[in-house]
């Protein structure tokens, strides 16, 4: 079957021919996958930015995609909680089960993950297995692909989540791409009036329109600004930064009310200068989101099965999965929201 690989230590991805899997082990489901998206994640294993190489140079070659959804085809021993036909999408966040962490049976802490297309074989295939523990049933009447968007969901869900979100909190995203686009859609769906900012984003800005997304803030405009401190009055409950942006720490600190609270969700820039004197007399928290836990995906589903078609406008291209490499320079080019790569076989 073709799959799309991380083969070495260095720039790249390979489109291969490769044996598909075997029988699915105990406790693991066989799937037949549907459609996997790309992520910023892929984008930078492509690229091999610093970091990956030290977890995935053992692991090579290696299937990319961790975004997905598929039917399951196979149970291996001892599965029950899955029939053959299911919908189900997939935590790519596997601990070892066997760390320290893991052992005090803190597994979203584990020191040794091996994660689901980065490390374990991913779903840019026609077909991979997985450890059953880490699926979750797609309800049937939500369209097969949408699935696929449940783990960046996860990954916005968390962000809000961290901040110490409350429903109908007034919310301000900075960076308008999948996953600002995703958090910006869940805090709507909870109620909340929701602001957006982007920097010469005329394409997210349109995503987000689309999804019913009103408040938006070009930075790179005169005035942009003072007009969304104009808007925030007393000030944001939260702010997301799903941008990777270091000056916009403190674009995001000074829109948040006494007490607000601002939740990192991007990483791109390694350091951001931060206004302390307001910090600390506006009493202000940043607080770093990673490590879902596994409970976020229950909810995140839930929220997507109230109201499916919220989130369709999320996907704004399908493309083949032999036409990755397209693919994937399109979603480097800032001008789609999330790609889904459609498996032929
Ligand atoms: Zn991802
Ligand atoms: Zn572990």
């Amino acid at each position: 079957m073709l799959a799309l690989q991380k083969t070495h230590d260095g720039e790249g991805l390979e489109l291969r021919d490769v044996p598909r899997p075997p029988a699915p082990g105990p406790g693991e489901i066989a799937l037949k996958i549907a459609a996997t998206g790309i992520c910023g994640t892929d984008l930078g294993i492509q690229k091999w930015n610093p970091g990956y190489a030290a977890m995935m140079n053992p692991a090579l070659p290696v299937t990319l995609g961790h975004e997905t959804v598929g039917r399951v085809t196979a149970l291996g021993e001892g599965v029950q909680a899955f029939a053959i036909g299911d919908a189900v999408v997939v935590n790519p966040a596997i601990a070892c089960g066997e760390c320290a962490a893991c052992v005090e049976g803190d597994a979203v802490g584990c020191l040794d993950r091996r994660p689901f297309g980065m490390v374990l074989d991913g779903a840019f295939a026609g077909a991979v297995n997985v450890d059953a523990r880490y699926a979750y049933h797609l309800p049937d009447h939500v369209p097969l692909e949408l699935g696929a968007l449940v783990e960046p969901l996860s990954v916005g869900l968390h962000a809000l989540n961290v901040a110490g979100y409350n429903p109908g909190d007034r919310v301000v995203v900075f960076g308008p791409g999948p996953i600002g686009q995703g958090v910006a859609v869940l805090a709507k769906q909870m109620g909340s009036q929701v602001a957006v900012v982007g920097f010469r984003d005329a394409v997210r800005f349109d995503t987000l329109r689309e999804l019913g997304i009103e408040q938006l803030f070009d930075a790179s405009e005169e005035g942009a600004m003072d007009r969304l401190k104009a808007l925030a009055g007393r000030g944001f409950d939260l702010a997301v930064e799903a941008a990777g942006v270091g000056s916009v720490v403190d674009q995001a600190l000074a829109v948040l009310r006494p007490k607000g609270v601002l939740s990192l969700a991007g990483m791109g820039e390694p350091n951001a200068a931060v206004n302390i004197g307001l910090v600390v007399r506006n009493r202000l928290e940043i607080r770093g989101a990673s490590r879902i836990p596994p409970a976020v995906w229950p909810e995140v589903i839930k929220l997507l099965a109230a109201d499916p078609q919220a989130f369709a406008p999320l996907i704004s291209h399908r493309m083949k999965l032999a036409d990755a490499q397209e693919a994937f320079a399109l979603a480097k080019s800032g001008q789609s929201s999330k790609i889904l790569l459609i498996p032929e076989e």
